[in-house]
């Protein structure tokens, strides 16, 4: 449901709003958040931006102006409005599901395909590239103006979650919206940058570790690997440092899925998944019990990650 009007009266009615991403948030869930909540500081609202434990701002994304940020301790308990960016369901915002649970009014803006639907307002899109386009609109019909700031969180949208422009994702529309986040003053190069051509060294160590062990199932068309909190450790890296390893590891030609399984100490296991166009890996995370887009998605299980790889690899064939 598209609600963006009933929204857009919401918004200006309100005069605090607290903001909320998902966990592990990426350049879409940050930057369409901290891009919506300066446009409303802008305009005179009481703003707090968050997300659910571990409260860390990845590096590639920590040139985003993020002073509106609380840790989700200080998030309000009972929000009289609240807003919800990028999140297909309410279980992706961590302890802040609670929050969004008691909030007067739950505003969610999102283009998960797995979205069903939750929260008082919709505007929920699984055509968007990117939560991004979804504010940009909202920005436009509240005729809230755009200024750099904005323009270089939702432009970070836009690039990160259409693959700098080259995923199936990307339209016409996508691109006239990233020209204007451009003329708004987004700098493209270097957003690219700081999102794509930096990485500690650690990371190369940690990567490499991890592709050495991958596998390809060529039969099959899917190549796996795992990386665990103990290749991290000896990388000196977090895993907000990782996000760039399954578009490595998605690269190998003879593979129509690519799937990233990555291990934390505490036993939980969080699946990465690509599609290349064949496998709709947005249902086949969703019958996992996670969500996400047809050709990126993922979930978590609390189990042997090789079992677990071992069963997508028995499934990829029932989601093509
Ligand atoms: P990534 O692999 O980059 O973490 O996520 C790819 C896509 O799948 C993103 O759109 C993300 O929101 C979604 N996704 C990843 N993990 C989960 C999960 O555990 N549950 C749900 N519902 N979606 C997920
Ligand atoms: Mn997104």
């Amino acid at each position: 449901m598209i609600e963006t009007r009933k929204a857009a009266e919401e918004i200006k009615r309100a005069e605090s709003l607290a903001l909320a991403c998902h966990i592990g948030p990426d350049g879409d869930a940050l930057g369409s958040m901290l891009g919506f909540g300066i446009a409303a500081r802008n305009h005179g609202k009481d703003v707090v931006a968050s997300f659910g434990s571990p409260f860390v701002v990845p590096a590639n994304l920590s040139f985003l102006p993020t002073d509106l940020l609380v840790a989700p301790s200080d998030f309000p308990k009972k929000p009289e409005t609240m807003m919800v960016f990028d999140a297909g369901s309410a279980d992706r915002l961590g302890e802040l599901g609670s929050n969004a649970g008691k909030a007067g009014t739950l505003i969610v803006v999102d283009h998960h395909m797995t979205n069903e639907g939750f929260g008082d307002i919709s505007l929920i899109d699984s055509s968007a590239a990117a939560t991004g386009e979804l504010v940009y609109e909202l920005l436009e019909l509240l005729d809230w103006e755009i200024d750099h700031q904005i323009a270089t969180c939702l432009h970070t949208a836009l690039v990160t979650d259409t693959g700098r422009f080259t995923y199936s994702n990307t339209k016409p529309e996508t691109l006239r919206i990233a020209a204007a986040l451009v003329e708004a003053g987004a700098q493209p190069a270097e957003i690219g940058r700081h999102v794509y051509e930096e990485t500690p060294f650690g990371y190369l160590k940690a990567s490499s570790a991890a592709l050495s062990r991958a596998a390809l199932d060529e039969e099959r068309a899917i190549v796996t690997a795992v990386v665990t909190d103990e290749d991290l450790r000896e990388a000196g890296i977090d895993w907000g440092d990782i996000d760039g390893l399954i578009d490595t590891l998605r690269l190998a030609e003879e593979a129509d899925v690519a799937a990233l399984a990555k291990v934390h100490d505490d036993g939980r296991v969080k699946v990465s998944l690509r599609s290349r166009g064949a496998t709709d890996v947005g249902s086949l995370a969703a019958a996992m019990g996670g969500g996400g887009h047809r050709l990126a998605a993922g979930f978590t299980v609390e189990r042997d990650p090789e079992e677990v790889l071992g069963e997508i690899k028995r499934m990829v064939e029932d989601f093509r």
